[in-house]
């Protein structure tokens, strides 16, 4: 018998518990990644907070392996699992922006397009990710890189608080004035320390941005690479600009004798004047012989939204990921090779930057340990067609070894798949043992196992 039941919990649960049989199951048990196929024995969709300390309760009483689920992206599928509970946030989507304190409260269930919407009607924006749906808790809580990075920092460096219902079910706040080493954890160590039910971000002035792509063709990959090496290193923090490996999808906005066509190409964003982007940006774009080149002025929201109907949820994913604090011409010579092979349309390869602004924190002021880094790459096997699993992940794979002895050794930890306790060592370095410490205080039975796991201190 369960310590508690599932009708014990509903009788004071106000958002929905679903189960294998009710018929909402098939779909609330999906996630993002469609090579991920879990059943867990119970979802418990949160209305609100209480919701979230009851639905802890129950998890922990009857010892249940317990998922949180923010917005559903995790590669890994980490946030979902078999045969546990799954805590899914994805009902509380409430926003409050604070324009006159120039920072946002939201709710943990928010992806980040909800984020840009709030925000953008106030003329402001907090450093995100590069696609509206990917999910606001598991993002931050692992770091978060995009477009914002180089001049405004990760998303932890503009994180103010959080709101977290502990494995005890203690509800508490962490921000630098309370449960500081708390809120030094949660700003990298993702979700192994509870369940932050709200997050309340600094914003700065961003509204309109210039932004497009250049495509070279493959041929010109190792000098374009080499010159935007050089190029984002120095830039000033206004501009930001991914490197990718891609194939032009048959889009309207591409010409037709481009569609399907394996490029190279930097993707840029640039947050200051139009005269500032069209003048930082001339060299780069006037390398060699561009296929496409178009940068303009665009509203942020519409930038981030731009690659959501490409990327859409269900997708066969798999995906390596290293950091970078150098290119070598050999490392370069390995990208234009494993680059040149994508095995699918919406395959890639991306080099983003996290430099400027990410690289003014320390490697120990939070638990994301890479400051030094220059380039944080991941390497994205995506396809439709479960047919092509094996193909995408062994381009993947062959791809991360040919890079990974020119890596610094470790990952974003949010573009991991479940690659073993090594792994998360060597992504949290020397922030590791105090992460383990702080793990004992607040989760000493690692309660919340289902993410890149830190075990309680010994
Ligand atoms: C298409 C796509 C684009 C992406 N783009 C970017 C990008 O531009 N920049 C970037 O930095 N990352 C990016 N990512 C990676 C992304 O940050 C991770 O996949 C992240 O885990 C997604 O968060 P989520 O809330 O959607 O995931 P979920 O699968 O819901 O959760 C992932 C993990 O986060 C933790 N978690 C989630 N919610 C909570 C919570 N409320 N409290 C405590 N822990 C929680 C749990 O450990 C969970 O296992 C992208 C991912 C995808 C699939």
């Amino acid at each position: 018998m369960p310590a508690l039941s599932v009708e014990q919990l509903r009788s004071s649960f106000r958002g929905e518990l679903i189960q294998p049989a009710d018929a909402a199951y098939e779909s609330a048990r999906k996630v993002y990644n469609g090579m991920i196929d879990k059943r867990p024995h119970l979802i418990a969709r949160c209305a609100d907070v209480a919701d979230v300390i009851a639905a802890v309760e129950f998890g922990r009483e009857n010892n249940l392996l317990t998922a949180i689920r923010g917005g559903g992206h995790n590669g890994a599928g980490l946030g979902t699992c078999d045969d546990g509970l799954v805590i899914d946030l994805s009902r509380m989507r409430g926003i409050r922006v604070n324009p006159a304190a120039r920072a946002v409260r939201v709710e943990a269930g928010c992806v980040w397009g909800d984020v840009d919407h709030a925000t953008h009607a106030f003329g402001m924006a907090t450093p995100c990710g590069f696609i509206s749906t990917t999910g606001v808790a598991g993002l931050t809580l692992g770091g978060g890189i995009g477009y914002l990075t180089r001049r405004f920092g990760l998303t932890i460096d503009n994180l103010l608080a959080v709101d977290m219902v502990l494995a005890d079910s203690r509800f508490v706040t962490a921000s630098t004035e309370e449960n500081a080493d708390l809120f030094w954890a949660v700003r990298g160590g993702g979700g192994n320390f509870g369940v932050v039910t709200s997050f309340e971000f600094r914003l700065h002035s961003v509204n309109t941005v210039h932004f497009g792509p250049t495509f070279w063709p493959l041929d010109e990959a190792a000098t374009v690479l080499r010159a935007w090496r050089d190029f984002i290193r120095e830039a000033p923090e206004e501009i930001n600009g991914f490197f990718a490996f891609l194939v032009i999808p048959p889009a309207p906005m591409f010409p037709e004798a481009l569609h399907m066509k394996k490029v190279c190409g930097v993707v840029w964003c640039c947050t200051g004047s139009a005269e500032q982007a069209e003048e930082c940006l001339r060299p780069m774009r006037t390398l060699g012989h561009p296929v496409f080149d178009h940068v303009g002025p665009a509203p942020f929201p519409v930038v981030q939204s731009l690659f959501d109907p490409l990327f859409v949820p269900g997708l066969q994913w798999y995906w390596r990921a290293d950091n970078f604090t150098d290119l070598s011409e050999e490392a370069i010579a390995r990208h234009v090779e494993h680059g040149s092979r994508l095995p699918t349309m919406l395959s890639t390869m991306h080099l983003y930057p996290v430099n400027g602004a990410a690289q003014r924190v320390g490697r120990n002021d939070t638990a994301y340990s890479f400051r030094e880094a220059l380039f944080a790459e991941v390497i994205v096997g995506v396809d439709p067609d479960p047919a092509n699993r094996e193909t995408i992940t062994a381009w993947c794979k062959d791809y991360w070894d040919a890079l990974h002895p020119y890596s610094a050794g470790g990952a974003y930890v949010n573009f991991m798949m479940e690659e073993g306790q090594d792994r998360v060592r060597a992504t949290y370095r020397d922030n590791y043992d105090r992460l383990a410490a702080i793990k004992k205080k607040y989760d000493p039975n690692n309660y919340f196992r289902v993410n890149q796991n830190i075990r309680p201190a010994e």
